[in-house]
């Protein structure tokens, strides 16, 4: 996962967000918060200021429109990262959608389940049907702030294996907890599809800069070389599971082939 760029909502699209959310406010009690924010989001109806919205998140995803959570399957729906079940009042604030594919936004994946941080412990917070329709529980939110946050900051990737891991020893920490909380729950190593599709990404990630460098040397017609390593730059910015890529940069130090080619183009580093 990767931070996600800031991108600001017009000052019509925010107004048409902000009349939503003062109707959500505007509900007597939190139950009756909580069943507006529903109503609202179903009677929500294909707007122009929602089209471009959609469009500003999934120009903000990497790859093709891969979705924030998984990089592997086309983002298409909006994704509360609070969910609006247990947080009414961010079911309209731009800073809580984010863009994902509906395996990971569906039940098996993120559904409405959230967590908090107390005194150092993970505390679930979400709520059954049927259960009491109360507040949740305040605390530090467990999973990471795409909008805010840089997973990298929190999370490591093996690039062999394909797994990650908490980038952080202290089991205790919230930047452990938070990390594992936001691995574990959006199943980001138990999809084994994921692990497997991460590590192609890094053979395949790593033959394309290979060929890249190849080409800056290569002693062949200059406009032909130019063709093939814009064309290479292309499909690598394009590719799905960028934090792969991302990875290979940040852990460069650590792999002596990598070292020496990064070394060799090192304008690769910007893409
Ligand atoms: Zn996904």
């Amino acid at each position: 996962m990767l931070k996600v760029e800031p991108v600001a909502a017009s000052r019509s699209e925010q107004a048409a967000l902000t009349r939503r959310t003062r109707l959500v406010g505007n509900a007597p009690d939190y139950p009756g918060r909580v069943v507006m924010a529903r109503e609202q989001w179903r009677l929500l109806k294909p707007s122009k200021w929602l089209k471009t919205l959609r469009g500003k998140l999934a120009d903000s995803c990497s790859g093709l429109e891969r979705c924030m959570y998984c990089e592997d399957s086309r983002a298409d729906e909006i994704e509360h990262r609070r969910p609006k079940k247990l947080y009414p009042d961010d079911a309209f604030s731009w800073a809580n959608w984010l863009y994902a594919c509906g395996e990971c936004n569906g039940v098996h994946v993120k559904g409405d389940r959230f967590a908090v941080i107390i005194q150092n412990r993970c505390v679930e917070v979400s709520r059954s049907d049927g259960g009491p329709v109360a507040p949740p529980q305040a605390g530090l939110d467990a999973l990471l702030d795409l909008r805010g946050e840089d997973p990298m900051d929190f999370i490591w990737l093996n690039l062999e294996s394909g797994y990650f891991t908490p980038d952080c020893d202290d089991r205790q920490s919230e930047r452990y907890l938070r990390a594992e909380w936001t691995i574990t729950h959006l199943c980001l190593n138990s999809r084994s599809r994921l692990i497997r599709a991460r590590r192609n990404a890094y053979v395949m990630f790593s033959t394309l800069l290979r060929d890249y460098v190849e080409q800056r040397s290569a002693v062949t017609d200059a406009q032909v070389a130019q063709r093939k390593r814009t064309e290479i730059s292309r499909v690598l910015k394009e590719a799905s599971h960028r934090t792969v890529w991302e990875e290979m940069k940040r852990q460069r130090a650590m792999h002596q082939e990598l070292q020496a080619l990064f070394a060799a183009a090192p304008e690769t580093l910007d893409w």
